[in-house]
């Protein structure tokens, strides 16, 4: 046999090894990776600021790369979720950032894609810290009720846990949702919703109509800014709102890329998705508007999230954008999710990068 021959079949030797040893091979990588993601804590080394990690950037339109939408947002030691849609827990442990570290929840609006990721969230928070009390939802008015449900919802669920692992891991008293309402005065207005140790929440009214009230949310932290816009239209409170902030982060929804959905739900025959896609287009703002209102108000890097439709083919975020990048002079991205947008204190700095795979 000729020597290239010998060659061949060592390799083709090694490969059927490697086959019929695949399973403990798996094994091995398996307990690896366990080690490592398991203990992980992404939050714990971060350096003291502001920080949003974009735990859901995605839309009600199923996306497959993209969760419901949610923001985490880290001040100091201290960390909050704006809004949890569907698939927000899976992308924080996806990212090694515990749920158990979540304080509260701030919520923009009640639209379901903005509440239907709070069971997962919920549970793996209670179970993650055995926490004595229930997860606060803040909100508009109307959270009270969305809170009683939810804990309606998952009473019977949360029974099983308690009784399966005991109440030292599942406290019966940690269990379920708890409604907290701010009050919004009538027109374009703000109230300050948390102020303590130089952390200040306000939240401000947008235009989401029908959807009323429809709040975002500023963070302020040791001279450091950003701000979540929740789901709006072009609004000049929203641009009052945001002055000079380092970091806006605002939902977007490209009109031509949903009017050529709308064109195909209508060639389909399907005139109820077409009519919901017509519906939509301004009742959130475009990248343009964005990028005009980020500009106007000085603000310094603007995140897009809330992709509307979603891209699922690469080169569609040129039309989606459209003229935005030529439209503000700071930094411009479209949100994927496990982002992180890091504003460190005592310094000007805004960096990105993307955690966990
Ligand atoms: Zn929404
Ligand atoms: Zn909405």
């Amino acid at each position: 046999m000729k020597r290239t021959a010998w060659t061949l079949l060592a390799l083709v030797a090694v490969m059927a090894v490697a086959w019929l040893l695949r399973g403990p091979i798996a094994l091995a990588v398996t307990d690896r990776m366990l080690s490592k993601t398991i203990a992980a804590d992404a939050v714990a080394g971060l350096p003291d600021g502001l920080h949003a990690f974009v735990c859901g950037s995605g839309s009600p339109l199923p996306d497959k790369d993209r969760a419901g939408p949610c923001l985490a947002v880290i001040a100091g030691n201290r960390m909050f979720l704006v809004d949890a849609g569907e698939g927000a827990a899976e992308t924080l442990a996806r990212a090694g950032i515990p749920a158990g570290r979540i304080e509260e929840v701030f919520l923009t609006h009640f639209h379901s894609d903005h509440l239907d990721g709070l069971g997962a969230i919920a549970l793996q928070r209670w179970v993650g810290r055995a926490a004595t009390t229930p997860l606060t939802l803040v909100g508009p008015p109307g959270v009270e009720r969305v809170a009683g449900g939810l804990t309606e919802l998952y009473a019977i669920d949360n029974g099983y846990r308690t009784a399966h692992h005991g109440a030292a891991v599942a406290p019966p008293s940690g269990a379920g949702f708890l409604g907290q309402p701010f009050a919004l005065p009538p027109g374009p207005s703000s109230v300050v919703v948390l102020n303590e140790g130089g952390l200040k929440i306000t939240a401000f009214r947008v235009d989401h109509g029908p959807v009323e009230p429809a709040v975002g949310y500023r963070f302020d932290y040791k001279g450091r800014s950003l701000v979540v816009s929740g789901d709006t239209s072009a609004t000049p409170n929203l641009v009052a709102q945001a002055r000079g902030a380092d970091l806006l982060v605002h939902d977007a929804l490209s009109p031509p890329l949903v009017r050529r959905l709308q064109a195909a739900a209508a060639g389909a025959g399907q005139k109820n998705r077409a009519k919901i896609l017509g519906d939509i287009i301004n009742y959130h703002a475009s990248p343009e508007d964005v990028a005009r209102e980020a500009e106007s108000a000085k603000v310094r890097a603007v995140l897009l999230t809330h992709i509307v439709p979603p891209l699922p083919v690469r080169g569609l975020e040129v039309p989606f954008l459209g003229k935005a990048r030529s439209l503000f002079s700071g930094k411009l991205w479209i949100a994927r999710d496990r982002d992180m947008i890091s504003l460190p204190a005592g310094s000007d700095r805004i960096e990105k990068r993307r955690l966990g795979r």
